[in-house]
């Protein structure tokens, strides 16, 4: 293959890059990106960088191997010419392929009763989000975050730390609910209630400073239109990381890793899901890259998803789709602030997280991939059609 553009400059477009090479790819690669920085990393942004822990200069994502690659930054993919082999980008240029990667990850979700309100509600997606927001976390500033997932979470608490006060509203009745339960959703409100948090279910009437709408992310999958794809809340894919055509077919010169990708998932029955978490973006690089290169074998991608997540000094980590299952706790120290629970569908594990307990979840990641039969090895597993069942 002479010619690969990687479309997204960040933890995917540049793992797969890596990958790429490491595969023994030797031909042109160009990695095109919408921000003008290099890669970096974006979890820090919600935390060290917020609480002032860390500044810009440090977030640049190491390179694992020398890439030899063109970067071309600060410029938008607007088109895909699939039978030219082709994308356009916003200031006119074409830039040819021989193969693509598609890694455009996601952009911060505004709630469509609020896009038209002025002012906006701040969101935290971009390095250019964060130090912008930073810079208004002084103490005593009220600072309202809207959304009780993790990132609005971590938000809220990072504000805390700066000497804000913090309002946390969240739709349920409890932050986390939705993604985690109310075991590991009752601990993360008592964490904010002892920084000084105060927690709402309804947006109060009371002015605020700043407002952060953290209410969840967008597949940036718009520059795909009129490609022919399957674009329905994120780049629709086979097990296999190759986007899926509209004639339901997957493309053999074009994969796709990270945030941007809905591909069938065997904890989900099969059904096709997003998984917006840094390691996932990580392990989709090497499996999108081996499948580009070598289009003969392709391997499905099986990896058990994970995240984790910072939260004043309690260290929360997660395994699976836990927000798929029934919480079932399975060890608790209310004043240690540890807690292991389990996500359990129909008898069947789906998930694990664990609050200051890092060291139990092994058992249940190696549970999971063996129950679900993913990540075995790579010999007996084969993509075997899309993978994709509708439940
Ligand atoms: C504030 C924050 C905190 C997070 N914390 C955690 C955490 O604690 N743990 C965890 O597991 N995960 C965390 N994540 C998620 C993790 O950072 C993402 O899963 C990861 O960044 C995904 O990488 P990606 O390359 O797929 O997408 P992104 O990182 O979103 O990168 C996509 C890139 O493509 C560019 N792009 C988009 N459209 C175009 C276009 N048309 N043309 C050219 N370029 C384009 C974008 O500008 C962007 O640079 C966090 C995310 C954020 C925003």
């Amino acid at each position: 293959m002479r010619h690969v553009v990687v479309v997204g400059a960040s933890l995917a477009g540049l793992r797969t890059s890596e990958a790429l090479r490491r595969h023994g790819h030797r031909g042109r690669i160009t990695i095109v990106g919408a921000e003008p920085q290099l890669p970096y990393d974006r979890p820090p942004l919600s935390k060290a960088l917020l609480t002032g822990r860390t500044t810009a200069d440090r977030l640049q994502l190491p390179r694992a191997t020398e890439l030899e690659a063109d970067f071309v930054l600060g410029v938008r993919a607007v088109s895909l010419d699939r039978d030219g082999r082709e994308i356009g980008l916003a200031n006119g240029r074409k830039i040819p392929y021989d193969g693509l990667v598609i890694a455009t990850g996601a952009r911060a979700a505004v709630n469509g009763a609020r896009a038209g309100t002025e002012p906006r509600p701040w969101t935290l997606r971009s390095l250019a989000d964060a130090v912008a927001l930073r810079d208004r976390l002084v103490p005593r500033q009220r600072i309202r975050v809207v959304g009780g997932g993790f990132l609005g979470n971590e938000i809220a608490a990072a504000a805390r730390q700066r000497g804000c006060e913090v309002e946390l509203v969240t739709r349920g009745k409890l932050p986390l609910l939705a993604a985690a339960g109310e075991p590991v959703a009752t601990l993360v409100a008592e964490l904010h209630r002892r920084a000084g948090v105060t927690l709402h279910m309804k947006n109060p009437q009371s002015p605020a400073d700043v407002t952060i709408a953290a209410i969840g992310a967008k597949p940036n999958v718009e520059w795909l239109s009129g490609a022919g794809l399957q674009l329905d809340n994120g780049l629709l894919c086979d097990r296999c990381l190759r986007p899926i055509t509209q004639d339901g077919e997957p493309v053999s010169n074009i994969v796709a890793a990270g945030d941007v990708v809905r591909w069938p998932h065997s904890l989900a029955g099969g059904s096709p899901i997003t998984v917006g978490h840094w390691s996932n973006a990580v392990d989709q690089a090497e499996i999108a890259a081996r499948n580009l290169l070598f289009p003969d074998r392709p391997l499905p991608f099986t990896a058990v998803p994970s995240y984790w997540s910072d939260l004043y000094d309690a260290r929360l980590r997660a395994i699976g789709l836990p927000h798929l299952g029934s919480p079932v706790v399975e060890e608790h120290d209310p004043t240690a602030m540890r807690l292991v629970v389990t996500y359990w569908q129909d008898s069947e594990l789906v998930g694990a997280i664990t609050i200051n307990r890092t060291s139990r979840l092994a058992p249940y990641r190696t549970a999971l991939a063996k129950h679900h039969q993913v990540g075995g090895s790579e010999t007996d597993l084969s993509c075997g059609g899309t993978g994709l069942s509708v439940r």
